[in-house]
């Protein structure tokens, strides 16, 4: 007799339920209940972000499913990373076309794995059945002390821009995934783990509270989002395209593929921050403290937009921007 196929609540329970860890008094009921019960500390701000990931639209049907439930949640971790916050729940909701326990046990491994890694407590989320492809929806939840979270609006004239790691190899990662794109064996792999693979910068954006002015994730590509960084901080930023830290096995790489990936390419996930000169020390020792390596790319002016520049001083035309579902 074939065995019945798991029910929506034999599957929330298999693969999603589990205890909470002893000592956290923040999270006071976590999944099983109507509603989870959560309590910040006092002097603490919640800091809430969702992202949606669609099948075909922010991953290939293709992708391992611990990847997937690994990024599902990193790239919500990193909108966390972006404010300076620390990771304290998550919520999961799931639209699944069918049941099948192999991609489940996967999925559920590579979130919970990722959520542990960050102390962030799954508590609760939905399952449904979706008539097309997978749909996942991430809500994360942090805390920062109240009035210290890192914002986009913080950015003022004068200011150093960094970045963290290396830009556009998650791009290239998605070009070489789509065959549209050669590397060597090393670079190919290299790519792929940064688009399949992303690591939040969570550490990095807790050392950066009371150091950086404004911060933002670089999600969907460098210009895109730090035109977010000057519309809200409402300035200008002068870029050099030289010192836009890119992989080596990406420097070998044409420079129209290096200048599209690096600038325009999305998920990346590494942190875009802004902070007065007189803190380059500062800065530096955060990143220290965190195991990131950071980059001064240029600096915030009063007016202007955003301007790149090349190696020899002169503007660069930064016409496409980021990735815009409603504008392709
Ligand atoms: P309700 O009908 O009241 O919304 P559900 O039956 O959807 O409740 O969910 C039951 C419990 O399981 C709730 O605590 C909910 O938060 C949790 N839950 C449902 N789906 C998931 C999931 N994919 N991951 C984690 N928790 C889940
Ligand atoms: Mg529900």
């Amino acid at each position: 007799m074939a065995a019945e196929p798991l029910g929506e609540f034999e599957l929330i329970a298999r693969f999603f339920t589990r205890p909470v860890p002893p000592g956290r008094q923040d999270i006071a009921l976590a999944v099983g209940d109507d509603c989870a019960l959560l309590q910040p500390g006092p002097g603490e701000q919640w800091a809430v972000s969702t992202d949606t990931l669609l099948e075909g639209i922010h991953f290939l049907p293709t992708v391992d499913p611990a990847d997937l439930g690994h990024k599902a949640l990193a790239v919500n971790l990193s909108d966390l990373a972006a404010c300076g916050a620390t990771p304290r729940c998550c919520f999961l909701a799931l639209a699944l076309p069918r049941v099948d326990e192999g991609w489940l046990q996967s999925f559920s491994g590579g979130f919970l794995a990722m959520a542990d890694a960050h102390g962030c407590v799954l508590a609760g989320g939905d399952t449904t059945r979706s008539p097309q492809g997978v749909v996942i929806t991430v809500t994360v939840m942090g805390v920062v002390p109240r009035g210290q979270a890192l914002l986009r609006s913080g950015a003022r004239p004068g200011d150093d821009i960094w970045v963290s790691g290396n830009l556009g190899d998650a791009a290239w990662g998605l070009a070489l995934r789509r065959g549209e794109a050669s590397a060597d064996a090393a670079g190919a792999r290299s790519a792929i783990e940064r688009l399949e693979r992303p690591q939040p910068r969570v550490g990095l954006g807790l050392a950066l509270r009371g150091v950086a002015s404004g911060a933002i994730d670089v999600s969907d590509g460098l210009l895109g989002d730090l035109g977010h960084i000057l519309e809200r901080s409402r300035v200008g930023a002068r870029i050099l395209w030289s010192r836009v830290p890119r992989s080596d096995g990406l420097r070998r790489r044409p420079d129209a593929e290096q200048l599209r990936w690096a600038l325009q390419g999305g998920d990346d996930y590494e942190l875009l921050f802004t902070a007065p000169a007189q803190g380059r020390a500062a800065v530096e020792a955060a990143a220290g403290a965190a195991g990131v390596v950071v980059t001064r790319i240029g600096e915030i002016t009063p007016t202007g937009g955003l301007v790149l520049l090349d190696a020899a001083g002169g503007p660069m035309d930064t016409a496409p921007r980021a990735f815009d579902h409603f504008r392709p």
